[in-house]
């Protein structure tokens, strides 16, 4: 089965895989399991993916992960396609496909999978694509070959804290880019300043990961839905132009229209910023 999955994805560019014993991995949302009994948890697996995201476009306001696509719909797709596949070739077999919403840590059953490493920054580092990578896992009692390796961690070199704009105010500017209502000056102000309508990626892009592998050309994706539909720089009037369903595909619609008008509105220097 797993020669399959890796077959599957690999024809979706996407080539970082590895499994492991589901015992080996830290289970956070048991009840995303409730497909298997809690007797079988010794015997299943986890097989977990990375996909890269990160496409070429010259400027960005928003997150590089928010400028295709939703990735969730992305996922939607794949897995349909793993499901009716697994069904036909493994009959018998119980897999359950997840990823966002896992039962399992996901950056830690990656690390241990060998993908990459854990970066100070929160998130999964690679070798090749850095941390711009989204991960899946399919959850399965066919019995595979695992592999349990040494976790390993980045550099602690702290230019991602260093470079962090709002180490001193304690919240993420991602986290006050997607609130909902009105911001305070002092938010509204860190919106314009950094210059982000949804999210932020200063502790990735600052990371001599990513910057090695932008300078080795390794970190872009050659997966066709990321590169496909791009909409790096949002302006107010892309946001006006968008249809319901065209808006429902983007990654920054599960907030409505509000967060992202606001911040285009404080960033554009206009005056009312509801939300
Ligand atoms: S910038 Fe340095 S400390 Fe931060 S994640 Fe990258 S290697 Fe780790
Ligand atoms: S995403 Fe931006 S604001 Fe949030 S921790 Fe990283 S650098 Fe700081």
């Amino acid at each position: 089965m797993l020669d399959f999955i890796k077959k599957t994805l690999l024809k979706h560019n996407i080539e970082l895989v590895g499994a492991l014993k589901l015992c080996d991995c830290r289970i956070t949302r048991p009840y995303k399991l409730r497909n298997f009994c809690e007797s079988e948890y010794n015997s299943l697996s986890a097989i977990v993916f990375a996909v890269p995201y990160l496409s070429r476009y010259n400027d960005k306001n928003i997150s590089a992960y928010a400028a295709p696509r939703d990735y969730h719909l992305f996922f939607k797709g794949l897995f349909t396609e793993l499901t009716d596949a697994l069904i036909k070739e493994f009959d018998g077999a119980k897999f359950e496909c997840f990823a966002d919403n896992s039962p399992i840590d996901e950056r830690h059953a990656a690390a241990l999978c060998g993908l990459g490493m854990l970066g100070d920054n929160g998130l999964l580092i690679t070798e090749k694509y850095s941390s711009y990578v989204f991960l899946g896992e399919i959850i399965t009692d066919y019995p595979i070959q695992t592999k349990k390796n040494e976790i390993k961690y980045c550099l602690k070199c702290g230019k991602c804290q260093l470079a962090c704009p709002m180490a001193s105010i304690g919240e993420c500017l991602s986290s006050l880019t997607q609130k909902k209502g009105e911001l305070t000056a002092n938010e509204a102000n860190a919106i314009k300043k950094y210059g982000s309508i949804w999210g932020c990626d200063i502790c990735q892009e600052i990371c001599p990961f990513t910057l090695r592998a932008k300078r080795k050309g390794t970190i872009y994706t050659e997966v066709d839905f990321f590169n496909e539909e791009l909409i790096p720089i949002l302006t107010s009037d892309k946001i006006n132009d968008m249809s319901e369903e065209e808006f429902s595909h983007r990654a920054y619609s599960w907030r409505g229209r509000g967060a992202v008008t606001r911040n285009l509105k404080i960033m554009e220097g206009k005056e009312s910023q509801n939300a």
